[in-house]
């Protein structure tokens, strides 16, 4: 979701991640499941989710995951946190690369381009 599809944007050390901007957060407080977290912690892109993090001024990840991270439980607090209960309400997301914009209005990035972006 955080990767500029623009035709020819296919540096992917500007294309992704698109960087948010003006958002507006909540935040939902839903049960911690570490099974979860584990889960999405072996998929996710933790440099891009890091930087995405701190731009967003949210709970500082660290810059490299635990060596052991389900055992380390206020990482698994932040994570939970940042993964699970901070939704984007409204705002936007730039790429780096070709400076598109995508909107997220009401919770829904908008991730169509125009024809010629195709
Ligand atoms: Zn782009």
């Amino acid at each position: 979701m955080l990767q500029c599809h623009v035709k020819g944007c296919n540096d992917p050390s500007l294309s992704f991640p698109l960087q948010l901007k003006d958002v507006e957060l909540e935040q939902v407080e839903t049960e911690q499941n570490d099974d979860l977290l584990a889960n999405l912690l072996q998929k996710i892109d933790w440099n891009a989710l890091q930087m995405t993090a701190t731009e967003l001024g949210l709970a500082s990840l660290p810059e490299t995951i635990p060596d052991d991270p389900d055992s380390d439980e206020a990482f698994m607090i932040k994570l939970h946190e940042v993964l699970m209960e901070m939704n984007i309400t409204q705002g936007k997301m730039e790429c780096r690369g070709c400076g598109h914009v995508y909107p997220i209005k009401d919770g829904i990035p908008n991730m169509l381009l125009a024809e010629h972006e195709i």
